[in-house]
């Protein structure tokens, strides 16, 4: 029997969601009647809107997420996608001839972090500092706060702040998209390290390579169950001032190994350990 390609794709897509896989690995129909593959489950791509939905609600993509949808990723009338709405939830949609999306299942789904992972980040320079950016957006972090102190080397045009903060976002935006997160970690406009006591948690540290002042390894330190505040130092690491003003302030000193780590592997290590502790 002939059914419409949009109602094709939301009963396949109802299948792959109720024990039948193998929808995963794509259909493919009589040209016409529908073309195209049929993705569900960790293979669909996804995107975030702005405002909150529900089922049976129909979103219009800005032209930005519609030249996404369309050209980058080539997708087609009766494609399924996860919209993730503002408040995190997890839907499945379904693209529309006019380009829209169909709204047609709640998904239950969280990989976020069980609480907020705030990292507290010395600016370091261009490519280095966009790869932390990407990782530790994969690796969970909640928030991402970047502070300039007395050894960072790279210079903050003032008047570029704006253009900057726009970039950063992108890149956690795009790793969030591709890791699947349900939650976009914010980025902050750069602080003054002085300041980092805005930024405390629950349980707060500081990544210090020391060993007469740290108390052992992070995750040897860290509690499950409550927010974290970490903060990790740029290139040329923190002098003692700084270091003591931050443990006035109530950061804990912790270790990361037995190595010294250049600053975006420290970012990357911390973010991991913490996540391995939180979610363990
Ligand atoms: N002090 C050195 C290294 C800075 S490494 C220097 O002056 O060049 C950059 C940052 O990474 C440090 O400020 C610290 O926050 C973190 N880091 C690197 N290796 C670490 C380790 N083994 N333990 C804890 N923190 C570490």
């Amino acid at each position: 029997f002939r059914i419409g390609s949009q109602e094709l794709g939301r009963f396949v897509a109802f299948l792959a969601r109720n024990g039948f896989p193998d929808c995963q690995a794509g259909f493919s129909f009589p040209s016409g009647l529908f073309s195209g593959k049929i993705k569900h489950g960790d293979n669909m791509q996804q995107i975030f809107i702005q405002q909150k939905t529900h089922v049976g609600s129909v979103i219009e993509p800005d032209p930005q997420q519609r030249h996404h949808l369309q050209r980058v990723l080539r997708m087609k009338e009766g494609e399924t996608l996860r919209v993730i709405d503002a408040e995190g939830a997890v839907f499945c949609g379904v693209l529309d001839g006019a380009g829209q999306i169909q709204i047609t299942e709640l998904l239950d789904e969280d990989r976020e972090l069980p609480v907020t992972l705030t990292l507290v980040a010395g600016l370091i320079k261009g490519e280095r500092w966009d790869w932390l950016l990407q990782k530790c957006t994969e690796l969970g972090v909640s928030r991402i706060v970047p502070f300039q102190s007395s050894r960072t080397v790279v210079k903050l045009e003032q008047d570029k702040i704006d253009k900057k903060l726009e970039r950063w976002q992108k890149i956690v935006q795009e790793a969030s998209q591709q890791c699947k997160r349900t939650q976009r970690p914010q980025v902050c406009a750069p602080i003054e390290l002085a300041d980092a006591g805005a930024w405390r948690s629950e349980q707060n540290f500081v990544a210090y390579e020391d060993e007469a002042l740290h108390g052992g390894l992070l995750s040897a330190q860290l509690e499950k169950g409550r927010s974290v505040t970490l903060v990790i130092g740029p290139e040329g690491g923190f002098s003692p001032a700084e270091i003591e003003r931050l443990q006035a302030q109530g950061y804990r000193c912790c270790s990361l190994g037995k190595r010294i780590l250049r600053a975006e592997t420290a970012a990357v290590a911390a973010v991991c350990l913490a996540g391995a502790v939180l979610e363990g």
